[in-house]
């Protein structure tokens, strides 16, 4: 029987790259084996993004690519997938009729029963109902050959914080924590397969059991991941600043295998802002948060998320973020334009701001922090940092690339070294976005079984 080929085009955050790859784990008993190459593929998956409306476009530029495969080979089949499919529902499939499946985020585990329908019965299907299960959906059986010394695991799904310009609530649903002991069981199990770095991913993972009965709030979930021999390097994302708590900063100290790395959205530098947006923190709070990580953890890296030209945002609101930006010195920034959500608060506020002064103060914010983080880069040169080889770098074959304790991207040339091992590397020249690195020492060929040891300075 011939092989069945999926190509999966995934769009948008790490849940979205966690879900493709429960999709690959549920289609596996169908026989359907994953294909990096579109056209050998027989189910084309796009598993979606809606925050933004440029990701929504984008999902329909791609479609609209599909247009032409789909006449010469009517017996692809075509699914759409995970929040614009679940935000669009029928509208998807007008606007695209040559889809044969859509699939909202609460369908993915009928994902293939979706599939077989079509085949048997020859029709579309849309499936967007909410999801039936209290719990989020973790596929069961083998992992799938782990190609990577890194990966994500989710520990809860949705969003109870519905700030005024976010889908997430409504194309995610409600915040729902997987059981601790699922979580561990998948973390070893990717441990056993030569995973060495973990990121616990989740919309707000400080909120992780905070609803339910499962008595393990998320520093106590870290704590439980820390002990799982093998396990090198845990990483989370993402924190929402009114849930961190002190506990939580604390483990920064507490748990070796904790990088010090915190992504924390900020959003904008204006308490007023921050109100309109439902943000629940002040600009002093965000700060006084910042300052607490640095006491507990010197030299941890703090991202963050900022939004410009959210509705009715000043001068000073645009001037109060720029402040806050090079005060607490970002490590690196996602900057995005606001645009309007459906259905969101924000999207019915007045006092929308002109694209043009959009663009401007995005642009002056981006200048600003291309060169903090340029700034922050050249004061590692000549540090050694601890590195996980993370394989060959894609732009440079001769090269392999990892990343430092504070996720920085580092490139660098041995002939010996391999993934997944751990090596002390001296930075020697800095970019705006990667590190160009040396390998020192001896043995740097074997598998370092230690995180100790290393100078570190950020
Ligand atoms: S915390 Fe706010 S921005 Fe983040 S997912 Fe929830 S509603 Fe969206």
């Amino acid at each position: 029987m011939k092989q069945k080929r999926v190509h999966i085009v995934t769009m948008g955050c790490q849940m979205n790259v966690y879900d493709s790859e429960q999709m690959l784990r549920l289609l596996a008993p169908l026989d359907y084996r994953p294909t990096s190459q579109l056209d050998k593929a027989d189910l084309i998956l796009l598993n979606t993004c809606s925050i933004r409306a440029k990701a929504e476009h984008k999902v329909y530029s791609f479609l609209g690519r599909l247009v032409r495969m789909k006449r010469l080979r009517p017996d692809i089949i075509i699914g759409v997938g995970g929040c614009v499919a679940q935000q669009e529902g029928y509208r998807l499939v007008e606007r695209a009729p040559h889809i044969d499946i859509a699939f909202g985020t609460f369908a993915l585990g009928r994902l293939p029963s979706l599939v077989e329908q079509v085949k048997d019965q020859k029709q579309q299907v849309v499936d967007v109902n909410p999801r039936g299960s209290s719990e989020p959906l973790c596929v069961k059986g083998p992992v799938l050959k782990v190609e990577r010394v890194t990966a994500f695991v989710t520990i809860m799904q949705g969003c109870d914080n519905f700030c005024t310009y976010c889908v997430v609530p409504y194309v995610r649903g409600r915040e729902v924590s997987r059981k601790p002991e699922e979580i561990l069981e998948e973390i070893r199990l990717l441990v056993e397969n030569g995973v060495c770095e973990i990121t616990l991913i989740g919309q707000n993972v400080n909120a992780y059991g905070q609803k339910n009965s499962h008595g393990c709030d998320f520093p106590a979930l870290l704590e439980r991941v820390h002990d799982i021999e093998g396990l090198r390097r845990i990483r989370f994302t993402t924190s929402h600043p009114k849930d961190l708590s002190d506990r939580l900063i604390d483990a920064f100290c507490r748990l070796d295998k904790l990088a010090p790395h915190i992504h924390l959205p900020v959003q904008s530098g204006s308490s007023r802002v921050l109100r309109r947006m439902n943000r629940g923190y002040t600009r002093d709070l965000y700060l006084k948060k910042v300052a607490r990580l640095h006491e507990i953890r010197p030299g941890i890296a703090i991202t963050s998320d900022i939004i410009v030209g959210f509705p009715g945002e000043e001068r000073g609101d645009f001037e109060a973020t720029l402040d806050l930006v090079r005060q607490v010195g970002f490590d690196s920034l996602f900057l995005f334009k606001y645009s309007d959500r459906p259905n969101v608060p924000a999207a019915k506020f007045s006092n929308k701001i002109p694209e043009t002064i959009k663009a401007e103060r995005f642009s002056t914010l981006l200048e600003v922090q291309r060169e903090l983080t340029l700034q922050k880069n050249k004061a590692l040169v000549g540090t050694t940092q601890e590195v996980l080889v993370e394989g060959p770098s894609k732009k440079s074959p001769n090269q392999l690339t990892g990343r430092t304790l504070c996720n920085k991207i580092i490139n660098f040339e041995d002939s010996m070294a391999r993934a997944g091992q751990i090596l002390p590397v001296r930075i020697v020249e800095a970019f705006s976005h990667s590190l160009l690195g040396q390998p020192v020492g001896k043995g740097h060929g074997a598998h370092s079984g230690e995180n100790g040891g290393m100078s570190y300075a950020a």
